[in-house]
């Protein structure tokens, strides 16, 4: 019998990273943060057990760079690595790298994530396990723009063009009439090539006042899988996702129930092994699938919260071959939480702010977690995401959780650079949020009235 693993590399930056090593820790592994040019000296790097430079600041060069990430596993005899979210994390390629230099990757095997990441291709998936999808065809588009145009009217405008490769919010373009169809694909097409490599484009039909609501899953390598639950991640700016929840409010709950075990019997036949969500908009009582993420997300510290699971050592443990060690019966999801990403950024215009941390106050006190890599005299390197920390509350209720997010946030200092907690503060205000179940367009049309 081969030896337990026991040092796991972490190939990513930033909280994600500190979010790893504490996950390590509590199981009692080695972790070993990789690290570019731009993060020699960050305080997180100092908690891991070691660390290895990786390259410069280019991610290309350093998070993005595989045959670098496998010497620095080599060099540092690690035999797992952790890809975070972002950066390798949903590429196949590297999935396979790994299991080719007799590593185990925490997450999925490169087949399951080559189907998953291609979302034509999830789509099908998704609807041959009977999983509910958004209306329109799941094959690639024909260059023919009479035929595409036959497709539109057969959906129903408004439709939205989407990437088969998309992700982060890119390479998607609405369409609302016949005359901009030609343009819109064209246009959408070079921008999936340029973004993507992958110039395959889809479309289906774009929901006008839809919420976006997630289910968690884990899965172990022995044909079990969980659902942890679902989250709600409809305050998004740019689909990129600003405030999340779990659970999503007044959403029936045996409806949820019904999807989240239509999810996990989806992973059963796709034989799907870590943790992953399957993302939905969920519109007029009813949910349409959108894409599946095989990676850790952003926002799970908010399942973790009502559950009191530790994902990212679920995620580890069922990478190193264990049974998951609890039943669906097990997760239960008590009161509410709400997570806000504290960005380095103007909170008017959005431009980046990096920079020197002149000083720092993390908030504190009952139902308050505060995921972050940065402390007074750390630097915000211009070269990444400008996300440098997620205020997540608990509370009994929403409203408890709510005002301990508002609480939070009034206490947070981070001086030197500026910071969307200004941004944050007033959103917690607003009524629509306040009131809950608000669409993925509430948090644009308020910024345009705010203008
Ligand atoms: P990405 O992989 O880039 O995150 P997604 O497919 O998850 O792309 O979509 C991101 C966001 O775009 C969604 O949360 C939603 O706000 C919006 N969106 C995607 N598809 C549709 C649709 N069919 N109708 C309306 N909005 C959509």
């Amino acid at each position: 019998m081969s030896a337990p693993k026991n040092t796991v590399l972490i190939a990513n930056r930033g909280e994600i990273a500190l979010r790893i090593i504490r996950a390590c820790r509590r199981l009692g592994l080695r972790s070993v943060c990789a690290f570019s040019e731009a993060d020699r000296g960050a305080q997180y790097l100092d908690l891991a057990d070691a660390s290895i430079c990786i390259g410069p600041a280019s991610a290309t060069k350093s998070y993005l760079n595989i045959p670098a990430i496998l010497a620095a596993a080599d060099i540092m005899g690690a035999d797992m690595i952790h890809p975070g979210y972002g950066f390798l994390s949903e590429n196949a390629d590297f999935s396979e790298a790994v299991a080719q230099a007799g590593l185990t990757l925490i997450g999925p095997s490169a087949d399951v994530m080559r189907r998953m990441g291609d979302k034509v291709a999830a789509k099908t998936a998704m609807i041959e396990s009977g999983v509910p999808c958004v209306p329109g065809p799941d094959s690639v588009l024909p260059d023919d723009i009479a035929e595409i145009t036959r497709i539109a009217q057969d959906i129903g405008y408004p439709v939205i063009l989407k990437a088969a490769g998309g992700g982060g919010g890119r390479g998607m373009r609405i369409v609302k009439s016949n005359d901009a169809l030609a343009d819109a694909f064209m246009l959408t097409k070079q921008e999936a090539q340029r973004f993507f490599s992958n110039p395959d484009i889809y479309m289906e039909k774009f929901l006008e006042k839809p919420r976006h609501v997630e289910i968690q899953v884990i899965c172990d390598s022995h044909g079990h899988a969980l659902w942890l639950g679902d989250r709600d991640c409809s305050m998004q700016r740019r689909h990129q996702k600003m405030i999340e929840e779990a659970p999503a409010p007044g959403i029936d709950r045996d409806l949820i129930a019904k999807i989240g075990e239509r999810c996990a019997a989806s992973c059963r036949e796709i034989g799907y092994v870590g943790a992953g969500t399957f993302e939905f908009l969920y519109e007029n009582g009813a949910f349409f699938f959108i894409e599946m993420n095989t990676r850790i997300q952003v926002e799970h510290p908010v399942t973790e919260m009502v559950t009191g699971l530790d994902i990212v050592a679920l995620q580890i443990d069922v990478a190193r071959g264990a049974q998951l060690s609890i039943t669906q019966d097990d997760v239960q999801t008590v009161g509410h939480s709400i997570e806000c990403r504290i960005n380095a950024e103007d909170p008017i215009t959005f431009a980046p702010s990096p920079g020197p941390i002149d000083y720092m106050h993390v908030p504190g006190g009952p139902g308050v977690r505060v995921d972050t890599h940065i402390a007074t005299g750390s630097s915000i390197s211009a070269s990444y995401d400008s996300m440098v920390a997620k205020v997540i509350t608990h509370g009994a209720t929403r409203d408890e959780a709510l005002a301990r997010a508002r609480s939070a946030l009034n206490e947070m200092r981070i001086e030197g650079v500026s910071t969307n907690i200004p941004l944050h503060c007033q959103l917690l205000d607003d009524d629509g949020f306040a009131k809950g179940g608000v669409s993925i367009h509430h948090l644009e049309h308020w910024l345009e009235k705010r203008e």
